[in-house]
């Protein structure tokens, strides 16, 4: 008998081969206790929701998509004073039955001139995105069987709206009767000084002298100078407020300029420059997309 017969030590004894299985085995045990574990905890969770996960059936829901919050920057609002909108009244003076000044061939009226001003200043500062609201967009005045109720109305409407500054918008004319009043032509400036100042280093005053440049440089009128009155619209406005008197009518030249719809379109351009320059002197910002400015807390 042959011994050569018999298997010798084979693949399977090679201590190599041992090592392998040694280490598939190792590994197939691992596989099985793992499973078995993850079985046996989806076992106990499932006990604890069975009667749920038998109807419950979860929606998708999509992942949320972030939006970005956006935050506000922080305000250091100074102590005494308030942060208010940006809000600009315009008074286009006279209408309906009181036409104010007429020239002298009775064929131009000043409420139409200063209804036709102001709409364009409004244009212009809603352009710019500065709030802005007129005493009247019509012919419509808001007393018209009260003169004087009339014009305290007008300063209401900018005091009960928190305005920031105040213009009226009038024409001029000059007794026809006096000698050489055909001469007289320019722009004045009103203003009342006995006001108390809403912003720090800014008044009524300084408002009139920014606006006067401002509508000069725009339509090149003669500029007769700032005058002080306590005007109604003036005096009863808590705000810096202005009163332009743009042209006289009853001047040749002026009449014709206060006719065409370029001195007009130039004055609007001048009085919104002029706003815009005095906001910029009141230190107007802008916050979330609005403009604000600081008010005096004992001025409102
Ligand atoms: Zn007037």
């Amino acid at each position: 008998m042959s011994l050569s017969k018999f298997p010798g030590p084979g693949p399977r004894s090679n201590p190599k081969n041992r090592v392998i299985l040694l280490a598939a085995l190792l590994v197939f045990l691992l596989i099985v206790t793992a499973v078995t574990m993850a079985l046996s905890m989806n076992k106990n969770a499932g006990e604890d929701s069975d009667a749920e996960a038998a109807v419950v059936v979860t929606p998708f829901v999509p992942p949320p998509t972030p939006v970005p919050t956006p935050t506000p920057l922080p305000i250091d609002i100074p102590e005494g004073k308030t942060m208010e909108k940006v809000l600009i009244v315009i008074d286009p003076g006279h209408g309906e039955s009181d036409p104010g000044t007429v020239s002298p061939e009775e064929d131009l009226y000043e409420k139409d001139i200063t209804l036709d001003i102001g709409l364009k200043v409004r244009d212009i500062l809603t352009e710019a995105g500065i709030n802005t609201i007129l005493t009247r967009d019509n012919d419509k005045r808001l007393d018209d069987s009260d003169q004087k109720h009339d014009l305290w109305l007008r300063a209401q409407l900018a005091n009960v709206s928190n305005a920031t500054l105040f213009v009226s918008v009038h024409v001029n004319a000059h007794d026809l009767k006096l000698k050489g009043a055909r001469q007289v032509n320019g722009m004045e400036v009103i203003y009342h000084s006995g006001k108390q100042s809403m912003y720090d280093g800014f008044d009524s005053k300084g408002f009139a002298e920014i606006m006067a440049k401002a509508i000069q440089e725009h339509n090149g009128i003669n500029f007769r100078g700032l005058i002080n009155n306590d005007f109604s619209v003036l005096r009863n406005t808590r705000m810096p407020a202005v009163l332009v008197e743009t042209a006289f009518i009853t001047n040749q030249e002026d009449y014709k300029r206060l006719k065409s719809d370029e001195f007009r379109t130039n004055t609007a351009m001048g009085i919104a420059e002029g706003i815009k320059r005095a906001l910029e002197a009141i230190q107007a910002f802008e916050y979330e997309g609005d403009l604000y400015v600081f008010k005096q807390v004992d001025s409102q």
